[in-house]
């Protein structure tokens, strides 16, 4: 017989590893404190101007995992996007990521690859071991491109100086030596043709799986099932009793346009004095679509507070030592399995969360057939 098992959440993880438990005979019920499916992925068609508004952000997929492109693709169609991210400095429109054109362009060059490596080489400052993000970033494209392209936008983003955030942050950031201006290197890029929360919505769409919005789950209760897999807030399962993670979060001020405002998805703004971070146009996520009125966010970047929706996890000292707290207080909870973005506090693309949650699923139904109860993590998140 199924075992009665509630996942915290109708995000991806939430989403994910219940269809699988429910195809393996599992009775599934998704809980959700939101209205929608789809959790932080959520869309939703605009009904003003028929755009497909990402309502807490843009959300762009790519992946090189075939499995997690094969899978998605199972539930929904998906359309070719490259995401061409632009950028504002000093009252002139660049290409980002950092690339040949963006060199040439800031300098006032002609540069081939070749002399434009050596040229950058020239820039760049002679830094051994970088110790944090400023340094890193130094080391890499010398102080003119820093100041324009990270400075003030890392700044805006994180609220703090780049010389107290680590350096590793930076070393995801590519620079190109061509004219390749893909913000992402993945073999699959895409997306959902009617956004993504149809699609998570197939991923639940099956009979072993009842899905409950609008409702919080209590922690308290959780001994009333089998088993539960909790996407909420790590910190928030133990009422945050040895404090609370830090998080950034995200305001997003909406505006209208009629016609094309910025003729672009992204354009990032990387003067510090522009309080924004970046502005998004939403219909050109979908550039298969045509509409004549425009949904815009710009983007703020702030410290969260309680009430707030918790982005970005800042993993800075102070919070990685409450994280091994809270790991071991859940590692001593039996019963719960911390899933996803929140509940292991850090950073997922879609495509990691996916593979996560598959992976989840896979060494649940392994343990059960051994015997065994899975544990409070799938790897730990310290
Ligand atoms: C600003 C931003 C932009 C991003 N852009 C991209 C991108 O371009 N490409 C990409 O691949 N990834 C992107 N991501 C990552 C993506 O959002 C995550 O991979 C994904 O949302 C993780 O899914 P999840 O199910 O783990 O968490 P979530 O989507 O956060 O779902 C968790 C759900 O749990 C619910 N919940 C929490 N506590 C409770 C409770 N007590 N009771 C009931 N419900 C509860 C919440 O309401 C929420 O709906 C972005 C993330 C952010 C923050």
């Amino acid at each position: 017989m199924g075992k009665r098992i509630v996942m915290v959440g109708a995000g991806l993880s939430g989403a994910v590893i219940g269809r699988m438990l429910a195809e393996a005979g599992h009775k599934i019920t998704v809980i959700d404190s939101r209205d929608h499916v789809g959790g932080n992925c959520h869309t939703q068609r605009d009904e003003d101007t028929g755009v497909m508004v990402h309502v807490y952000g843009p959300h762009i997929f790519h992946t090189d995992d075939e499995e997690v492109w094969n899978y998605v693709n199972s539930f929904t169609t998906f359309m070719p996007y490259k995401n061409r991210v632009k950028s504002t400095v000093d009252g002139q429109v660049y290409s980002l990521p950092v690339n040949l054109h963006t060199i040439n362009q800031f300098f006032g060059q002609a540069l081939r690859p070749d002399e434009a490596r050596d040229f950058i080489k020239s820039k760049a400052e002679d830094i051994a071991e970088p110790q944090n993000f400023e340094e890193q970033a130094l080391a890499f494209v010398g102080s003119d491109l820093y100041k324009a392209f990270f400075k003030g936008y890392t700044e805006k983003q994180w609220g703090c100086s780049p010389t107290e955030l680590p350096a590793s942050i930076l070393k995801r950031l590519p620079l190109r030596f061509n004219y390749d201006d893909n913000y992402f290197f993945h073999k699959f890029q895409g997306m959902p043709e009617d956004g993504y929360t149809p699609m998570i919505a197939s991923i639940l769409d099956h009979a072993g799986i009842t899905v409950k919005l609008g409702e919080m789950f209590d922690p308290a209760t959780a001994g009333d099932w089998d088993h539960v897999f909790w996407s909420g807030p790590l910190d928030g399962f133990f009422g945050y009793e040895l404090g609370r993670l830090g998080y950034r979060t995200l305001d997003f001020k909406e505006f209208r346009y009629d016609g094309d405002y910025q003729g672009c998805a992204v354009m990032n703004y990387g003067n510090a004095d522009v309080p924004y971070t970046r502005i998004t146009e939403h219909k050109h996520f979908a550039p298969w679509e045509s509409h004549e009125g425009s949904v815009l966010y710009e983007e703020y970047s702030r410290a969260c507070e309680p009430h707030d929706i918790p982005y970005y996890p800042i993993r800075m000292v102070d919070e990685k030592a409450m994280l091994s707290d809270y790991v071991a207080k859940a590692n001593e909870t039996t019963g719960v399995t911390f899933v996803g973005r929140l509940g292991t506090y850090r950073y997922l693309d879609m495509d990691v969360t996916i593979r996560e949650a598959l992976d989840t699923g896979r060494a649940f139904l392994a343990a059960e057939e051994k015997g065994e109860a899975l544990g409070a993590f799938l790897k730990s998140p310290v």
